[in-house]
Parts: structure tokens; C-alpha cells; sequence
């Protein structure tokens, strides 16, 4: 452990046999390596930006065993929205100061590819400074499946259409062996670490989560940590990576323990240590909580998702994020947690600094 410590001190890249042993430090020597790392990245900035989340459909051809979202027997209620609807939505979020529109939704097999994405072309026509972050590379998978088109060709539509940014969902656990027993039949691992690179090699940015707490083992985590270091080190196209804290409502995974804070902050931590060459780590408040999310940024974190207004993924399987936060109350959290709150653009251009 002592070669650890010392390794952690030295602030040189852990190789990977050294991650898989980072769970056994405690969570206070976690976070003041994790912090160091912040502090040196980013000093006392913590990030935020005005986004509004819309998930335009939950009929999903998918049936995924943590999801709550979609329409099945614990939620069955099935709805999609028309573009006349989402572009209503659009409008609202842009009077409320929305700079972001971040969009995803099920995997409707009712729908035609054009259903998809003429949207993102309809908001950059009334709204052309508007960032549209959307299609996970779980619906690109389901789009290149469903409607017979490549993922190159899903891709370019996509870029034509007016898509800036890509999320980072979908990716879950890469495990293949716990991939099998949670979300079988969607997008497999290699083919969402393929349509990021394919996404990078354009030129463009995106995101990577991790869905944990469920029954992976802490040794899944830092595979799926790795996995994203070794395609980073190659196309640099990753902005943020975002640890999602599995909830546990409407679902149909068996947990017997859940998770409580110190693995979560473990968890945050260990990313900023594993991810040296990923720019953010994003504490999600959304599955967090606020509370905990504002505790992750002094274990590496440093950048809290946004105000989202309303989201409909996590709320429906238990988190308290349904009607987003105002962006007034964000700003005095971040204030009173000691750190200075910096608006950001998509791309983490800084906008405003309070
Ligand atoms: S997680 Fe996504 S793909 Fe899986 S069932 Fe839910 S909506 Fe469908």
C-alpha cells in the first residue's frame, strides 16, 4: 500500500493494476489525492451550466433491468411527444435562460429514423446558438439496428441534422458478463466505445457515464474507468465523465444492499485518480442528490451537471430531480461549499464567474 501512497503522491499515472487497488485506501486518503488533482485542474471552480433535459419518448424496444423510465409493467404509461410539443418546451427553456438542450429518449421501434432527428434540425433553425446535446450511443445502436444504417451513417446524420455534442448514456457497466444480466440486447460495450471514437474522429466531444451501486463489484467499476482512459489516450474526445448513482424504485434489478455515501465518494474520487486525462468529473446531483453532489466536489468532482428544469429518467426510479433547481439556489450551494460557482457553455467555455 505504501507504493500506493507513494505513487498517488507523485501524481504519475496509476497503472492499472495499481487502480484495481485504489477501493482498498480509505475514503479520506481517496479524497485529499482526489482533491489535489481538482485543485490542480481546476482551482476552486465549480462548474454548472443552463440546460433542460427532455426524453421525448419512453416506448423502448430495449428492457433494460434498472430502468424505470421506459413503459413496462411498473410504469405503464406510455407517451410520445410530437416535435409541435418538444419545440414548445424548447421555447420555454430558452425564456428560462437554457443554453443547452439536452435530449434523450427510449428506443422506439414505432418511429421512423426521421423522428429522431429532423428535431434537432427544427431547434437549430429558430435557435442556431442553441447547443444540442443528444443521441446516446445506445440510440444510435437502436437507430443503426432498427433502420438498417450503419453507424457512420447514423453519425453524419447526425452532425447534418445538428447534433453538437454526444452524452454520455448508455454506457452503464462494460463488464460483459454483468452487461448480460442488466440491460441485454442494448448497444454491447465495444460498440459504444466504437461510436464515441467514431464521433471523436469527427472532431466533436461527448460524455461518458457509469451506472453503479447495482451488482456490479468495485472491480467493474475501474475495468469500465480503464476502458474509457485507453480511448481517451487515443482521440482526446471525451469532456466530462459522470458516475451515476444507480436508483433503486420501479425496476427490476435485485439489490439486497444499497449503496451509502462513503462508496459513492470513494467512487468519485477513484475517477478523478483513474481519468487523468478526462478534463471533468461530474458529480450528477440528479442521482446523487445535491447535498452529496456538493460534498463530491471536495473528492474530485468539479462540475455539477446544470439546473436540467425537469427530468424524467432518474426521477422515475426514485431521485428527487424532477423539477430540476432553480439557478439562484445552485448558485448560493455552490458559494456556501467554499468554492466559486463558474458558469460554463457545453464545451466548458467559462461564461460567467459569480
Ligand atoms: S435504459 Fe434506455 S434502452 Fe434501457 S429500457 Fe430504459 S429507455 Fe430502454
Amino acid at each position: 500500500m505504501i507504493n500506493l501512497i507513494e505513487k498517488l503522491q507523485s501524481g504519475d499515472r496509476l497503472e492499472a493494476s495499481e487502480c484495481f487497488k485504489l477501493y482498498d485506501l480509505d475514503l479520506f486518503t481517496l479524497g485529499k489525492f482526489a482533491n489535489l488533482k481538482r485543485q490542480k485542474l481546476h482551482g476552486k471552480k465549480a462548474f454548472f451550466n443552463l440546460n433542460r433535459h427532455i426524453n421525448p419518448t419512453n416506448i423502448c424496444a430495449d428492457v433494460c433491468k434498472f430502468c424505470a423510465f421506459s413503459s413496462h409493467r411498473k410504469n405503464p404509461n406510455p407517451y410520445i411527444m410530437s416535435h409541435d410539443e418538444i419545440m414548445q418546451i424548447v421555447e420555454k427553456s430558452v425564456e428560462n435562460g437554457a443554453k443547452e438542450i439536452h435530449i434523450v429518449s427510449a428506443h422506439n421501434p414505432n418511429t421512423s429514423w426521421q423522428w429522431y432527428l429532423e428535431i434537432f434540425k427544427k431547434i437549430k433553425e429558430i435557435y442556431p446558438n442553441l447547443h444540442v446535446k443528444a443521441l446516446t450511443a445506445a440510440e444510435v445502436d437502436f437507430l443503426s439496428r432498427h433502420h438498417g444504417l450503419s453507424y457512420d451513417e447514423v453519425i453524419d446524420k447526425m452532425i447534418e441534422y445538428g447534433v453538437d455534442s454526444m452524452p454520455g448514456g448508455g454506457a452503464e457497466i462494460f463488464d460483459e458478463d454483468i452487461r448480460a444480466k442488466i440491460c441485454k440486447g442494448k448497444v454491447g460495450s465495444k460498440n459504444w466505445l466504437e461510436i464515441h471514437k467514431k464521433w471523436h474522429e469527427r472532431g466533436r466531444l461527448s460524455n461518458a457515464t457509469m451506472l453503479f451501486g447495482h451488482i456490479e463489484e468495485p472491480k467493474h467499476r475501474i475495468d469500465h474507468m480503464l476502458r474509457i482512459r485507453d480511448l481517451q489516450d487515443m482521440t482526446n474526445g471525451f469532456n466530462a465523465f459522470i458516475p451515476l448513482v444507480y436508483q433503486k424504485d420501479n425496476n427490476f434489478i435485485k439489490v439486497s444492499k444499497f449503496m451509502g455515501s462513503v462508496e459513492i465518494l470513494k467512487t468519485m474520487a477513484i475517477s478523478r485518480l483513474v481519468l487523468d486525462n478526462v478534463p471533468h468529473i461530474k458529480a450528477y446531483w440528479a442521482t446523487s442528490t445535491i447535498n452529496l453532489a456538493m460534498v463530491a466536489q471536495e473528492f474530485g468532482a468539479d462540475d455539477l451537471d446544470g439546473t436540467i428544469q425537469k427530468e424524467s429518467i432518474q426521477s422515475a426510479a426514485g431521485a428527487k430531480s424532477a423539477s430540476g433547481m432553480d439557478m439562484r439556489n445552485f448558485i448560493d450551494l455552490i458559494r456556501s461549499s467554499g468554492l466559486t460557482p463558474v458558469e460554463r457553455d457545453s464545451m466548458y467555455n467559462e461564461i460567467k464567474v459569480y
